[in-house]
């Protein structure tokens, strides 16, 4: 860790950093829970330790707990054997292990794995796992639906309800690793790296957000490296200088344009930070960490909207300064959107130019395809409350008409022309 962060208490070789105020939280819940149960899925040690503190009980009880929780999978309190009967019973009278609810979970035939959580309120989330050689990646969701409105994001098309809670952040990684039977930690364990790049802009539910991440990395956790976990922001400058104070996990960044005027159209959060203030921060935050660490660029790549190879020299030349490697994402189409997929030809040719100026440049293979569970592809089910949704399926739709229409009267045209 860094010198630079935020003072850590450790229980274990693993990390716990905490928010003071995430400790008046867990304590606000203690005194609450007369009337509601605590949930404890998605503490973090900290914020369990003041709860067992408020109950009179020993500090170490956290450390018991978070074992049960996350490397061995229990759900009630009764299986806790090594915790005296009363306090069992305790607990099961003021508190809870609740994850979200699984609604459907699907599998591609390239072994892609996609659940749709419930999480309240007709509101549904999607979580992603890739297996690859060696590894399996989650991508986890932080907020249902997305606030920002990137164009080439079907998330962003739902519009947003809300943030995710902490449990229901962990809750993902603890439902993906139970239905591979892999919660225990080692070399067995299927969720292997984890990516914050489901739905949602993940700075925006910033506490939330970091704790989530503290369970995942704590070895009282899933013991996750912090180089395997990655945090994929959108560009919202102030909060990346933020988590450079509480965290040094891997950081992602949705670039997806090397100028100022195209990437304002697609991530229209550039209007308020644009590229060289990105950039400037993604290079504070590497200056945070301790060991050698790149930024992963992330860049859609679109036909003919900046997939050119004039795009490819740009985004080489902007990228000078910034520790990185480039991570090419062929887009997936979905039905609220007109984007292309760029040819095999263009995707290539684009990679060759970056690697030709020695960037460590990777294509994203598509993957979940089948099921929908491709990158950008992530929509769920959002109860919107920004009328973003709305407006889209309308503007589609009126598209589709004017585009039949067309096609009619060039059939009629040719028919006349017979
Ligand atoms: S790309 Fe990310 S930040 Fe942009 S709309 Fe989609 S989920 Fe939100």
């Amino acid at each position: 860790m860094s010198e630079n962060k935020i003072p850590v208490s450790t229980t274990s070789d693993a990390v716990h950093q905490v928010d003071n105020h995430e400790v008046e939280s867990a304590v606000r819940w203690v005194d609450q829970s007369q009337s509601e149960k605590v949930n404890l899925l998605g503490m973090t040690y900290d914020q369990l330790e003041a709860f067992f503190v408020r109950l009179g009980e020993k500090k170490f009880r956290a450390n018991q707990l978070m074992k049960w929780i996350y490397h061995l999978g229990a759900e009630s309190f009764d299986e806790m054997t090594n915790i005296s009967k009363s306090l069992r019973q305790k607990l099961t009278q003021i508190a809870e292990i609740r994850a979200p609810d699984v609604v459907s979970m699907k599998t591609s035939v390239d072994g892609t794995r996609k659940w749709i959580i419930q999480v309240g309120g007709g509101n549904c989330i999607e979580t992603v796992f890739i297996p690859e050689d060696g590894r399996g990646t989650l991508c986890v969701s932080s907020q249902v639906g997305c606030s920002l409105d990137c164009s080439f994001c079907a998330t962003g098309k739902q519009g947003f309800n809300r943030d995710l809670t902490a449990a229901e952040i962990i809750g993902q990684v603890w439902i993906a690793a139970k239905s591979f039977d892999s919660l225990r930690q080692g070399a067995d364990r299927a969720v292997t790296n984890v990516v914050m790049m489901g739905m949602g802009e993940p700075l925006l539910n910033f506490d939330n957000v970091v704790s989530a991440m503290n369970i995942m990395m704590d070895d009282l956790g899933f013991g996750i490296s912090k180089r395997r976990v990655t945090l994929s922001t959108s560009g919202l400058v102030p909060q990346i200088d933020r988590l450079g104070q509480y965290t040094d996990v891997s950081l992602a960044i949705s670039l997806h344009a090397p100028v100022d005027d195209l990437r304002d159209q697609l991530v229209p959060v550039n209007r308020k930070y644009p590229i060289k203030q990105l950039l400037a921060a993604c290079n504070r935050y590497l200056a945070t960490c301790a060991d050698k660490r790149v930024i992963t660029v992330e860049y859609t790549l679109i036909a003919g909207v900046n997939d050119g190879t004039e795009m490819a020299y740009q985004l080489a030349d902007l990228l000078t300064d910034l520790p990185c490697k480039i991570n090419l994402i062929p887009f997936n189409p979905f039905p609220e959107s007109d984007y292309q997929r760029p040819s095999n030809n263009a995707i290539a040719r684009f990679k060759d130019i970056l690697s030709k100026r020695k960037y460590t440049t990777t294509v994203r293979t598509t993957r979940g395809d089948d099921i929908d569970a491709a990158c950008g592809q992530l929509a769920g089910g959002v109860k919107d409350r920004t009328r973003r949704k709305q407006r889209y399926t309308l503007s589609h739709e009126l598209r589709r008409e004017a585009q039949e229409q067309e096609l009619e009267s060039k059939i009629a045209g040719m028919i006349r022309n017979k």
